[in-house]
């Protein structure tokens, strides 16, 4: 074991996806550990703010502070506008494995978001950014529409030689949403 200090870091977290696929709740499972089932829109701050500790590639602790953005609702009406992208260290692009439109709406919201923080560039082009995939509500495999393997191309194509990190998740049961911010934290590490 090396003896170095641990770093303190503070990254920002914007959480993107169709109104539905379950942004909030997957912050609610992270932050408190808790599923309610309801639908809310509103968490009624900017955003929520937890502590992770990773070691990245090179064998560095990191205690991170991850400041998590959630949408309050507007991503049915608006634009989420400029404060909310600005400065974000890493995207999570959220869909639903039982909503086909909420999977093809990813490249939107992708795009989006390379727009707002003034990344221009033709749209399935690679570029360098730290976006982590979610293929949530895996619990409801009995209403899956959109298998694992079709997801995973479209995480091929659009990353090129860096592939997406794309992981489902299940903010019912649990199901990988520690491990899915945990990556997100190590990657926005490794690119920033
Ligand atoms: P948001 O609009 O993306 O923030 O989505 P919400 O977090 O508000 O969730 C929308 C609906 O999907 C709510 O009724 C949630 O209870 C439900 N939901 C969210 N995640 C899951 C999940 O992993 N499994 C199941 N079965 N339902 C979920
Ligand atoms: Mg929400």
């Amino acid at each position: 074991m090396q003896n170095t200090p641990t770093k303190k870091t503070t990254l920002k977290v914007v959480i993107l996806g169709d109104s539905g696929v379950g942004k909030t709740s997957l912050l609610n499972r992270y932050s408190t550990g808790t599923f309610t089932g309801q639908y809310k829109a509103t968490i009624g701050a900017d955003f929520l703010t937890k502590q992770v500790v990773v070691t990245d590639w090179t064998g560095q602790r990191h205690v991170v502070q991850l400041q998590l953005w959630d949408t309050a609702g507007q991503e049915r009406f608006q634009s989420l506008g400029v404060a909310f992208y600005r400065g974000a260290d890493a995207a999570m692009l959220v869909y639903d494995i039982t909503d086909p439109s909420s999977f093809d709406h990813l490249e939107h919201w992708r795009t989006e978001f390379l727009q707002q923080i003034g990344v221009s560039i033709p749209a399935l082009q690679e570029v360098p950014f730290p976006f982590v995939v979610i293929g949530n509500k895996n619990d409801k495999q009995n209403e899956r529409l959109i298998p694992a393997q079709r997801a995973e191309e479209w995480c091929l194509r659009v990353g090129g030689n860096r592939p997406l990190y794309r992981v489902e998740t299940s903010a019912k049961t649990a199901l990988n949403v520690d491990e899915a911010f945990e990556e997100l934290a190590r990657l926005a590490l490794q690119y920033g």
